[in-house]
């Protein structure tokens, strides 16, 4: 029998995980407070699976299972933590297409290609038996003082739905490879990827309770995770209202916070762009995953003298963007959930209301399959004025705003007039200009002609301003999983 499109990208997601439990101390298990979140396929409203809404005591078992194999892991030696990972990194490459098709169904999105996941926790893997300590110099010669790099214990871990298989890893693999054990606590619309990702980790042979995984809401689960007093250090990725709660409750028991927050990312096109590269590469980094990634290229910022050939190219660009289901070859899927689709198109609504000019899309693609998702048009708004609100907030969406800026020191006002300082990208063939505007741009990431990292390998991502402070990804902010200490021995009798 012929294996049609949909088959070949949908699994059974009860022969991957059983249905409604969490993972804590190596088992699955119930919710204690027995209410459960339903998980769907944001294409079909297909239900998916079931999860626990966990509560404050799912959490504290969860803690204490972490807490309890804290000790051992600490102990364990980090070249066989480092080998431990690379045995999880290989079993995720092994099952990239289930946590491929998993995150496709339950994020909505068609395939990007093979999933980062293996390759972060590789990388990781590599650094754990590579953190070092210092000596120190000493006023006496027989005294020695050193630097000791210790984890700090149980770390807590809070993500987004987005694009939860990578998020998962990214701040789990460093704390691990450090010697911590973690608690996640996965978005609710998209839990399954994480479940299974921890799974994969207790099947490469990471102890039990070194990772656990607690299903839930944000003001529950969430909540209760970053105010336990037996949690030592928090990551968080979110929106930057979650993020502030999160903080407030980190301040409550004084544990350090590490925030990755939103983003409302600049895309500065230079009059000597090289607009056949920027064009196409601009469309994808605002369409990719329906624009819902923090470092999405949501504002243009093009100088006045070439802004009708690069609005005409963008136009040309949107108008080729494929939207579909996450089965078939498309470029862009569905929004999450109907609360994120109500989101976006509020935004356009108020773009509209604003005055900006609607120049492709606007609206909700009509008729099958769109009637049954949340679907939304990739849309360009042109004549953006800086002050808008589809200039200055996070749509997490495809929509795409165009600014025109007189001169590099206009288009440098616009780039950082908002609140956030993700990413950006530089689009110049000048080389000096490339530089002189990349050291005044207030963001974590400044990219020279093209997007992110760039296919740069260890690049610390994360933000200026309200987009966050702290450093994944990178060799510098696997330190940021450790605490030091000072230890001094005077050999004198
Ligand atoms: P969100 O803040 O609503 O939720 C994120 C996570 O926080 C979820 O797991 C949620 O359950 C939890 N949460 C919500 N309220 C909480 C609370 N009071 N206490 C503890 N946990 C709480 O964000 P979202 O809408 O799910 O995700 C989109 C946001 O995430 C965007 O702003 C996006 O830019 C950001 N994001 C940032 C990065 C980054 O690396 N900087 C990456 C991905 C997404």
């Amino acid at each position: 029998m012929a294996v049609s499109q949909r088959d070949e990208a949908t699994l059974e997601v009860g022969s991957l995980l059983p249905d409604g439990h969490h993972l804590i101390g190596g088992e699955w298990v119930a919710g204690r407070g027995g209410e459960t979140i339903a998980v769907s396929n944001p294409a079909t409203g297909e239900l998916l699976a079931s999860v626990p809404r966990g509560d404050r005591d799912d959490i504290a078992e969860a803690v204490t299972a972490a807490a309890a194999a804290f000790p051992a892991w600490r102990d364990t030696s980090p070249s066989v933590r480092g080998q431990l990972l690379l045995r999880w990194a290989e079993l995720c490459r092994e099952h990239s297409r289930e946590i491929d098709v998993l995150e496709r169904m339950e994020v909505g999105r068609p395939t990007w290609g093979p999933s980062p996941v293996p390759g972060i926790i590789t990388f990781t893997a590599g650094l754990a038996d590579k953190v070092t300590g210092q000596t120190l110099p000493s006023a006496v010669p027989d005294v020695v003082g050193m630097t000791l790099r210790e984890p700090w214990g149980v770390c807590g871990v809070i993500i987004p739905w987005n694009a939860p298989g990578p998020l998962t890893v990214q701040d789990t693999a460093p704390a691990l490879a450090m010697g911590n054990t973690v608690v996640i606590k996965p978005a609710e619309d998209a839990p399954l990827t994480p479940l299974l990702i921890a799974k994969l980790a207790l099947d490469a042979g990471i102890p039990p309770g070194v990772i656990n995984v607690v299903t839930g809401y944000g003001g529950e689960a969430g909540d209760a995770l970053s105010r336990h007093p037996g949690v030592r250090r928090m990551s968080f990725t979110g929106s930057p209202e979650s993020g502030s709660r999160v903080m407030e409750a980190c301040a409550s028991h004084l544990i350090p916070v590490h925030l990755e927050l939103g983003g409302k990312s600049p895309q500065v096109v230079l009059r000597d762009a090289p607009l056949e590269k920027a064009i196409p590469t601009i469309v994808r980094s605002i369409t990719l995953n329906t624009g819902q990634i923090c470092a999405a290229g949501s504002r243009v910022v093009v100088d006045e003298k070439i802004h009708d050939r690069v609005v005409e190219g963008l136009a040309e660009g949107f108008e080729k963007v494929t939207v579909g289901p996450w089965y078939e070859q498309v470029d862009m899927g569905p929004l999450i959930s109907a609360k994120q689709q109500e989101r976006v198109l509020g935004y356009l609504e108020s773009g509209r209301e604003e005055g900006a000019k609607v120049i492709v899309g606007g609206g909700k693609p009509q008729g099958e399959p769109f009637d049954r998702g949340y679907f939304v048009q990739p849309t360009i708004f042109d004549q953006v004025e800086p002050d808008m609100r589809i200039a200055q907030e996070e749509i997490f969406g495809p929509v795409l705003s165009v600014l025109s800026a007189d001169d590099e020191d206009e288009a440098l006002r616009i780039a950082n007039g908002t609140r956030y300082g993700l990413v950006s990208s530089v689009w110049t063939n000048d080389v000096g200009k490339a530089i002189r505007v990349a050291r005044r741009i207030q963001a974590g990431q400044v990219s020279i002609n093209t997007l992110w990292s760039g296919g740069v390998i260890g690049a610390p991502f994360g933000g200026y301003k309200s987009s966050g402070f702290g450093r994944t990804v990178s060799a510098e902010s696997i330190l940021d999983y450790t605490q030091t200490k000072t230890v001094v021995i005077d050999g004198r009798r």
